[in-house]
C-alpha cells in the first residue's frame, strides 16, 4: 500500500509514510471486507459512510504537516483510521463524528489498535470542538460547500486546516492557513468525499 499507492504517487513525507505503514488498516475495516483492507480504494463502513482511500488520508495528513507537539482536530471520525494515523504523528488528537454508532465502533477499533489516547466526541463537527481549541491543525474527511467558519476560528494563528471544498459530487482538497490577513487558501488535488452534514456543512 505505502509503496504502490503513496510513494509511487506524490506522497513524500517520510514521517507520514512510516505512520501509515504502522497503522493496521484491517482493524478499521468491517470484518467481511478485511481482505480488501490494503487496496487503493475507499470501503463502506455502514450508515452510508466510507473509510477514506489510503491515498486521500496520506494527502490530508501530509498537507497538514503535523508535528509531534501539535494538537490536532480530526472532523469525521468514521472508522477512526485517519485519527489513528494522526495519533502516530501528533501530540494530541481530538476527533468528532456525528453518527453515534460509528463513533462507538471507532472507539473499539482505536482501542484494539492501541490508540486509546484519541479523544472522541459525538456531535456536529462543522462547529468544531471549541472546548479543546485552539488547534495547530484540523483535518476534515468529509466535503463542505465552503470553509466552515467555526473551524477556521478554532485554529491557532498560523494553524492549518485541510478540507475538501466544493459540490456534493466533487471537490478540491484545500489547505487553509490562519494568517493575520485572513484565510490563505491553497487548492490541491481533485477529490470526492462523502458530505459533511451539519450547520456549516450540507443539509441532511
Ligand atoms: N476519517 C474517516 C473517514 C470517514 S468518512 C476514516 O478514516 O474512516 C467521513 C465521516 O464524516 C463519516 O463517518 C460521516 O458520518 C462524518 N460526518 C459527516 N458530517 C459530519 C459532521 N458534521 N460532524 C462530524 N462528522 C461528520
Amino acid at each position: 500500500m505505502v509503496d504502490e499507492q503513496l510513494r509511487a504517487r506524490d506522497v513524500v513525507a517520510e514521517r507520514v509514510l512510516e505512520a501509515m505503514a504502522r497503522v493496521p488498516r484491517e482493524i478499521f475495516v468491517p470484518e467481511h471486507l478485511r481482505r480488501h483492507a490494503y487496496e487503493d480504494a475507499a470501503l463502506p463502513i455502514g450508515f452510508g459512510q466510507t473509510i477514506s482511500q489510503p491515498y486521500m488520508v496520506a494527502r490530508i495528513v501530509e498537507t497538514l504537516g503535523v508535528d509531534g507537539g501539535d494538537r490536532v482536530l480530526d472532523v469525521g471520525t468514521g472508522s477512526g483510521y485517519q485519527a489513528a494515523v494522526l495519533a502516530e504523528l501528533a501530540g494530541e488528537v481530538v476527533s468528532i463524528e456525528r453518527l453515534p454508532e460509528l463513533a462507538e465502533r471507532a472507539r473499539a477499533c482505536l482501542a484494539a489498535a492501541g490508540y486509546e489516547r484519541v479523544e472522541l466526541h459525538v456531535g456536529d463537527g462543522t462547529l468544531g470542538v471549541p472546548e479543546r481549541a485552539p488547534y495547530d491543525a484540523i483535518g476534515v474527511a468529509a466535503a463542505a460547500p465552503e470553509l466552515p467558519e467555526a473551524l477556521y476560528a478554532q485554529l491557532r494563528p498560523g494553524g492549518r486546516l485541510v478540507i475538501p471544498v466544493g459540490g456534493r459530487f466533487g471537490q478540491r482538497l484545500e489547505l487553509i492557513v490562519r494568517s493575520p490577513e485572513g484565510p490563505a487558501v491553497v487548492r490541491s488535488v481533485q477529490c470526492r468525499f462523502v458530505p459533511l452534514v451539519g450547520e456549516q456543512g450540507f443539509g441532511e
